[in-house]
Parts: structure tokens; C-alpha cells; sequence
């Protein structure tokens, strides 16, 4: 069985936190929980890549799509669509504009539960219901309704992978297998190890 200090996701500043200048603050919250940073790069990218980059996990739009459209039912709104693939072939056009207005930063983080853990400091998709302490809900106040009515993508700073799977055709997406470091991190040890011994002098 894979140890869970062996999981690893990715991480991608948009280019809002990019020019928002919040890079190190973000960084910081994945590496104060303990987390270790195993590749990083500022990266251009083209609209085929954010295309081929969304629709790697085929169930992308429907899920998408449906939260979307539950997010309105559940404030009482109402959407001028109502299916949810095309609903999410909206966003996707969006977020390609979105994705090429600036550089990003793209990061591979690992660590025991890598993706829940940075789903949750990352905080829920829409800003405006991400919790307080999360980087969506500190930093950023964005809504579907503002971004849907001015058409254009929801600025909420960072990607972060939603599961395993995800996390694996996410990371070989933006990443080459020598552009990924395999190191040890001294903290490894207060975290993971059985048994702590030998700090006492
Ligand atoms: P998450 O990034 O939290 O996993 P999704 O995978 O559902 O969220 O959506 C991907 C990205 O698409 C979001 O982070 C956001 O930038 C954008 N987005 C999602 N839904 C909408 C929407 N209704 N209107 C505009 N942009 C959206
Ligand atoms: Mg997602």
C-alpha cells in the first residue's frame, strides 16, 4: 500500500495572484502546514493547452456545470441556462481567456493527503462562500453572479486538483517526470517518522 505521505497535487497560481502579488503568500500556506514543494515554474500558456488541461477528466463539464447551477438554486437565482455541459462550455471558453491573460505559477506539492489538504486551505471554488482562512475566502471576492453577468471566468487566485486521479493527469499535464524533484525534507521526520528520537542532546 502507498504510504499517504506519498501523495502529490497540483497547485497553479493564476494569473490573478500572479498580479495580485500574493505568489508568497499562497506559497506559504501550502508550506507552513508542512507540506513539500516538489517542482515549480512560471509558465505562458496557449487556449489548446487550458482546453486539453479542463477536459482531461471527461466528467469535468457535466460536474461543473451542475455545481454551478446548484450554487444559483441554492441563493434563489436563477440561471439563463440550464444544462449543465453547456453551461460548463461557457466557463471553459472563459477560463481560456482567463489562463492567457498573464504568467502563472505551476507547483507540484507533496505530503500525507496532499489533495484534500490543499483543497482545504485553498478553499471552496466560489469566493464570495469560500471559509475565512482559506486563501479563496482571505484574499478574494469574487461571485458566479458577478462573474457570469460581466462574462468571465470566477478569479479565485490558485487550481488546486480535486482527487487522486485528477492530481495525476493534472501533474503530468504541466509537468515532465525530470521537471519533478525527489528529495528529502528534514521536517519528513517530526512528521512521518515512528519513532522521534536523537534531538535531545
Ligand atoms: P475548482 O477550481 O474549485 O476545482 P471547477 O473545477 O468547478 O472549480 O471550475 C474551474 C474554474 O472555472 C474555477 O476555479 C473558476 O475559475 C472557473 N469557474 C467555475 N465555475 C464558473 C462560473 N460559473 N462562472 C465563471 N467561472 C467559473
Ligand atoms: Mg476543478
Amino acid at each position: 500500500m502507498n504510504h499517504p505521505k506519498n501523495e502529490s497535487t497540483l497547485v497553479l497560481i493564476k494569473p490573478d495572484g500572479v498580479q495580485r502579488s500574493l505568489i508568497g503568500e499562497i506559497i506559504g500556506r501550502y508550506e507552513r502546514v508542512g507540506l513539500k514543494l516538489i517542482a515549480m515554474k512560471m509558465i505562458v500558456v496557449t487556449r489548446e493547452f487550458i482546453e486539453e488541461f479542463y477536459t482531461l477528466d471527461p466528467e469535468w463539464k457535466l460536474k461543473t456545470g451542475e455545481k454551478n447551477l446548484k450554487a444559483y438554486k441554492d441563493k434563489g437565482l436563477t440561471n439563463t441556462h440550464n444544462d449543465p455541459i453547456e453551461v460548463a462550455s461557457f466557463i471553459l471558453e472563459k477560463l481560456k481567456i482567463y489562463y492567457t491573460s498573464g504568467p502563472i505559477v505551476a507547483m507540484v506539492w507533496e505530503g500525507a493527503h496532499a489533495v484534500a489538504v490543499v483543497r482545504k486551505l485553498t478553499g471552496s471554488t466560489e469566493p464570495v462562500m469560500s471559509d475565512v482562512g482559506t486563501i479563496r475566502g482571505d484574499f478574494v471576492l469574487d461571485s458566479y453572479k458577478m462573474a457570469d453577468d460581466d462574462l468571465r471566468s470566477i478569479r479565485n487566485l490558485v487550481h488546486a486538483s480535486g482527487s487522486v486521479k485528477e492530481a495525476e493527469a493534472e501533474v503530468g499535464h504541466w509537468f515532465s517526470e525530470q521537471e519533478i524533484i525527489k528529495y528529502r525534507h528534514v521536517q519528513e521526520k517530526i512528521l512521518y517518522d515512528v519513532n522521534i528520537d536523537g534531538i535531545e542532546e
